[in-house]
């Protein structure tokens, strides 16, 4: 199959020797999370950016997990990390409670609500990166865009390949001026059309992409939640619908499974070319077709590379012409 070495087969945390540092990293949030969905209400579902974000990349390629915690984390979710080739030795605990957030999606379930954000340890959290060997992947996933910062003024940028970063609604209207000095120096945005539109004044979301791409990443993905995603590739364009789904049970993690999925993609093919990324996004586009079939990481925990492969095979029909 063209491609198969994209994939690792059956890659878990334990056929994976952790001592073979991990080439892509990511900085996030680890979460506590209260959700509700049209479908039902869980008042303590295991969530975060960086979880996600992990949990998928973990698909492709070992990924090193820079994040806090506090001390009510329960163990559970750190086993659930583990299910998959993830670095814990960046993931701290501090004295407090662990980040929370509480959203709600409606009849749109493109769009969440945020009825409660607590930032908790995450206000106290200094990051310090002691990799042996720097990752030559970064992601700086939805959060604080001065912690997004800090990790890439530890980060030596000739030993970096390829950094990209996510964003929300909060952070583009609380902390604007540090989100715009992460833009200039990483190569790649990953944003939800309302984020684009928030972040550039834009309503027309061509526009929008070149206004971000001026702001410094010479790619910029905008995902369009159940109308798929566009890719601006320098000068290049894809776009790609979602993987049709009839059941969406909870959208939560969408984005950052997404993007754990394009970003282990690349990590494990080493080929940043315009194909590899074509082929990147349907993958990410695939890995966030299963995590909205459950509550919080529920299906992702249910599904092997073989699932990515079947419904990989399938969108290609659905998407070629
Ligand atoms: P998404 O992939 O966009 O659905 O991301 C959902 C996750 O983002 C949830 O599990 C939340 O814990 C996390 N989250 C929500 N608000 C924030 C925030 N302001 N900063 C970082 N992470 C957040």
């Amino acid at each position: 199959m063209p491609g198969r070495e994209h994939f690792a087969p059956g890659l878990t945390a334990e056929n994976c020797k952790m001592s073979e540092a991990a080439k892509l990293a990511v900085i996030g949030t680890v979460a506590i999370d209260q959700v509700e969905t049209p479908f039902g209400k869980r008042e303590r579902v295991f969530g975060g950016s960086a979880s996600y974000f992990s949990y998928a990349a973990g698909l492709f390629t070992p990924v090193a997990l820079v994040a806090v915690v506090g001390e009510d984390f329960p163990e559970e979710y750190r086993g659930i990390l583990a299910e998959r080739p993830v670095d814990m030795t960046h993931l701290k605990t501090l004295p407090g409670k662990t980040f929370c957030w509480k959203g709600q999606y409606g009849n749109d379930l493109n769009t969440a609500k945020t009825l409660e954000t607590q930032l908790n340890v995450l206000l106290k959290f200094k990051p310090e990166l002691t990799f042996k060997t720097q990752p030559k992947y970064v992601f700086l996933a939805n959060i604080d865009p001065a912690l997004q910062l800090d990790v890439l003024n530890q980060l030596d940028r000739r030993k970096l390949k390829y950094v990209a970063c996510d964003t929300m609604n909060f952070w583009i209207e609380n902390k604007r001026a540090e989100l715009l000095k992460v833009l200039a120096r990483i190569d790649c945005v990953v944003l939800n059309d309302g984020e684009a539109r928030q972040l550039t004044q834009e309503p027309n979301l061509i526009r929008a992409a070149q206004k971000v791409r001026a702001m410094g990443p010479g790619h910029v993905i905008i995902k369009k939640g159940e109308h798929g995603v566009l890719l601006f590739y320098n000068h290049e364009f894809f776009a790609l619908p979602a993987y049709p789904l009839e059941n969406v049970f909870d959208p939560t993690g969408a984005g950052d499974t997404f993007a754990g999925g394009l970003m282990g993609s690349l990590a494990a093919s080493g080929d940043l070319s315009f194909a590899s990324m074509k082929r990147s996004v349907a993958l990410g586009q695939i890995v966030a077709s299963h995590t909205v079939e459950d509550f919080g990481l529920e299906a992702l925990r249910r599904i092997s590379q073989d699932n990515i492969r079947e419904r990989l095979e399938i969108f290609k029909r659905f998407c070629s012409f």
